[in-house]
């Protein structure tokens, strides 16, 4: 089961989340057909974005990174419940392992941005985004929460994948400064860090996130662990008023071409069909929101 947890380490001034999310990685990971440095990518951003919206009490985060690589845009989004999703433009992406390592870094690119859009179920939606460091992602999201948020975090994100391209790892942990942390405090968390395991080194001898969490701080109270599933937020009706947003020409276009529209989701694949009859309904529907 996947799963994150939200902590406070005992008399340290710091926030800790850790998350395992190996089930929902191999999920996306068949349903889009990912190559392994596609997963590695996806995978990190997952992760990444599960650590983000583990505190949401309402609404969702999206996480989007767009570096210029051969993979294209990314996308992960994750909300309040634990559900989340994720995208890869380009998922067949195939780049040679270098150091044992897949080249996240290169396939995701670096001159680019990375953004957090939070909607919280308000009027506005929060925005935010910065240059790109590193594109390995984890690195690049500890810079954004530090600069554009101006929460000093640590982040390792990483995802191990198998020979057969199957999922056998997939995980991190964020550790943000509480603005009474001390100087002492700080310095020993950045030298534990310095000699910290790989995070995908750990996942693979089963270490779950709280155990982590305690080889970082010794003494944690967890506050919350939540269950983390794929599940994607499309529907029918999500689709028509996506038809409906085009306008009046587009939908009018595909009447004269008497054609049904055919519309995949990005994110789990799912074909939907909206037939003629149906665009000619929207049409009018869209003219009386117009005229009323
Ligand atoms: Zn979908």
């Amino acid at each position: 089961m996947a799963y994150v947890v939200r902590a406070l380490p005992v008399n340290k001034n710091f926030r800790a989340f850790a998350v395992e999310c190996k089930d929902v990685v191999e999920t996306v990971r068949k349903i889009q057909g990912l190559s392994p440095v596609a997963s590695a990518a996806l995978g990190r951003a997952l992760a990444g974005v599960a650590l983000l919206s583990a505190d949401l009490k309402t609404g969702k985060i999206l996480l989007q990174i767009n570096g210029g690589g051969p993979l294209g845009e990314i996308l992960a989004e994750g909300n309040y419940q634990g559900d989340l999703r994720g995208t890869v433009r380009n998922p067949n992406v195939y780049l040679k392992i270098k150091n044992k390592k897949l080249p996240v870094g290169e396939a995701v690119g670096k001159n680019g941005f990375i953004s957090v859009v939070k909607d919280l179920g308000l009027k506005e939606v929060y925005q935010s985004s910065i240059k790109l460091i590193s594109g390995e992602i984890a690195e690049d999201l500890a810079y954004y929460l530090t600069v554009s948020e101006q929460i000093p975090s640590a982040v390792s994100l990483g995802v191990l994948v198998n020979t057969d391209g199957s999922i056998l790892a997939a995980g991190g942990f964020l550790i943000q400064k509480l603005p009474e942390a001390q100087d002492k405090e700080i310095a020993e968390l950045e030298e534990k860090l310095k000699n910290f395991p790989l995070i995908t080194t750990l996942l693979s001898q089963n270490k779950t996130p709280e155990e982590i969490l305690e080889m970082l701080f010794s003494n944690i109270k967890i506050l919350e662990k939540r269950e983390l599933r794929y599940k994607c937020t499309c529907s029918k009706e999500r689709v028509e008023n996506m038809l409906i947003a085009l306008g009046e020409k587009e939908l009018e276009d595909f009447i004269k071409k008497k054609e049904s529209v055919e519309v995949t989701c990005h994110f789990c694949r799912t074909k939907y069909t909206i037939p003629l009859e149906r665009i000619k309904e929207l049409l009018k529907e869209l003219k009386e929101i117009k005229g009323g």
